[in-house]
């Protein structure tokens, strides 16, 4: 049982000043894995504090020092790859394969990528009569989401130690062990004190408290658009700045020169991986109306063979990650019948043999709309929508017709139409035949799904002020 009650402030596990507590389940047993102190805002001002006091310091510490910080970080996060990844699996549901190869990869890969950029980065930079100094930003506020424990707070926490920030973070109270877990390895790295809090709570209690703090300079929020604006509602008080990481409704194009099994392919693993919990995922697939039957039926015989069940054994897909999660996913599969739009596979209730945890049929809709409920809200869990186009310009525009613009994917050959449709559609992020990720490449939205860039240069220069000195010639 891990009853972990602390939070981290100001370099060691202090304990909460309030008592209320909260259970953490595993989603693949129901079963309790421990608890979590609900941090109060005196924790909050207490971590706050030890942040706004580390902050002159670290503030003026050389880059190269932060390189090798960074790197010792990635060292201690290495040593520390099995407990990672075990507890990745028990609090989100993850199969271990995945929490190894990509929740952990993703969590390490931030770390060493801020430490590469930041070698080639320059804080000082001539322009005219101007020299443009690039300062640190000041305390700033993390709130995570549970649907990637490591790779959220990573990106933000390297991006803010690279800057010469200080924090407060409060992982997601769902899956919060891996985030506490690396305040141990930032820890053992020699991080000094103060530099990185963590208070665990509630959204609306601790969340709250952070986007309204009179001493936390700029807020790094991933979630729901729901929690999104009101931490930009909090913000707007004091004017502080924001990075809105949120929801998405990605398109993903397939050509009319497309290899069917390979587009059905990329279709079925955006809504395997991770249990379709995922920001990016593409969760509309726009195929050509004569490409419809084959690839209806190519999709359909893959999701037949994913092994959906207990994540610690050899299974392609986990439960997705609460009660909560579960029951909003079955509430949309019904709004999907009940618009008309045809199951082509899965549907309401549990994978045979699976009732125990909070598992999902992989479910697919043809005959849908794109002005449907269930091709315009983000669903978060595995399941997708066929949609058909007749032209490109068609295809691009059903893409484009969304409140969100985080990512976008084209499969197909011709390189002219990979090129129009890439380019033509409205997001933050286009992947285009399986490309694999590039952490050196901004990563964020337009329109509803953000403000702001996390990962690589522009990751950090969110976390950066420029200054514009006029008149001092170095
Ligand atoms: P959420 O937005 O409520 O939670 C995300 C984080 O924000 C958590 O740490 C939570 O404690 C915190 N939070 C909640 N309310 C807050 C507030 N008022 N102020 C500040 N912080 C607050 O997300 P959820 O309820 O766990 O999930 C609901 C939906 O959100 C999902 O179905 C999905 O659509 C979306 N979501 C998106 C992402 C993403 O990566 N874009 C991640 C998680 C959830």
């Amino acid at each position: 049982m891990r009853n972990y009650l602390k939070h981290y402030i100001n370099g060691e596990w202090v304990e909460s000043t309030g008592s209320e507590t909260m259970e953490v389940l595993n989603p693949a047993t129901e079963e309790v894995l421990g608890h979590i102190s609900l941090g109060t805002k005196e924790d909050l001002d207490r971590a706050v504090k030890a942040a706004r006091n580390a902050f002159p310091a670290f503030a003026q510490t050389s880059k190269e020092y932060r390189i090798e910080l960074l790197e010792k970080i990635a060292d201690e996060y290495e040593k520390r790859k099995n407990e990672l990844v075990e507890i990745i699996t028990e609090e989100l549901g993850a199969p271990l394969k995945l929490s190894e190869n990509y929740h952990y990869i993703l969590g390490y890969a931030h770390f060493k990528k801020a430490a590469e950029i930041l070698r080639n980065y320059s804080f000082i930079e001539k322009r005219g009569n101007s020299t443009i100094i690039k300062e640190p930003i000041g305390v700033c506020g993390l709130i995570t989401p549970w649907n990637f424990p490591t790779n959220q707070p990573s990106t933000k926490i390297a991006s803010a130690l690279a800057a010469g920030c200080t924090m407060v973070m409060k992982p997601a109270e769902i899956t919060p062990y891996a985030a506490m877990m690396l305040a141990d390895i930032f820890e053992a790295a020699g991080l000094p004190n103060g530099v990185f809090n963590l208070v665990n709570g509630a959204g609306d209690v601790i969340g709250n408290a952070i986007s309204s703090h009179p001493n936390i300079d700029f807020v790094s929020f991933t979630g729901s658009n729901v929690a999104g604006r009101k931490v930009m509602e909090n913000a707007s008080k004091d004017i502080k700045k924001v990075a809105l990481e949120l929801g998405g409704k990605s398109p993903l194009i397939v050509l009319k020169d497309a290899d069917v099994a390979k587009a059905a392919k990329t279709a079925v693993t955006n809504i395997s991986t991770n249990s379709g919990q995922a920001c990016i995922a593409a969760t509309r697939v726009i195929v050509p109306r004569e490409m419809k039957a084959e690839f209806e039926g190519k999709v359909k015989e893959l999701v037949a063979e994913l092994a959906v069940g207990d994540p610690k054994q050899d299974n392609e897909v986990g439960p997705v990650v609460s009660k909560k999660q579960w029951d909003r996913i079955q509430g949309y599969i019904q709004i999907g019948v009940d618009e008309g739009a045809t199951i082509l596979t899965g549907g309401k209730g549990k994978p045979e043999g699976l009732n125990q945890g909070y598992f999902v049929k992989p479910t697919v809709f043809t005959d849908v709309r794109n002005d449907m409920t269930i091709a315009q809200d983000e669903i978060f869990g595995p399941v997708t929508t066929i949609i058909t186009y007749d032209s490109l310009d068609e295809a691009i525009e059903i893409a484009n017709d969304t409140v969100y613009g985080l990512a976008g994917y084209v499969v197909g050959e011709d390189p002219e139409a990979l090129k129009m449709a890439a380019l033509g559609i409205r997001a933050g992020i286009v992947i285009v035949n399986d490309a694999p990720f590039d952490f050196s490449a901004p990563f964020g939205g337009f329109k509803q799904s953000g403000i702001g860039r996390e990962w690589g240069d522009f990751g950090i220069e969110e976390y950066l002020e420029p200054k514009a000195v006029m008149g001092i010639q170095s």
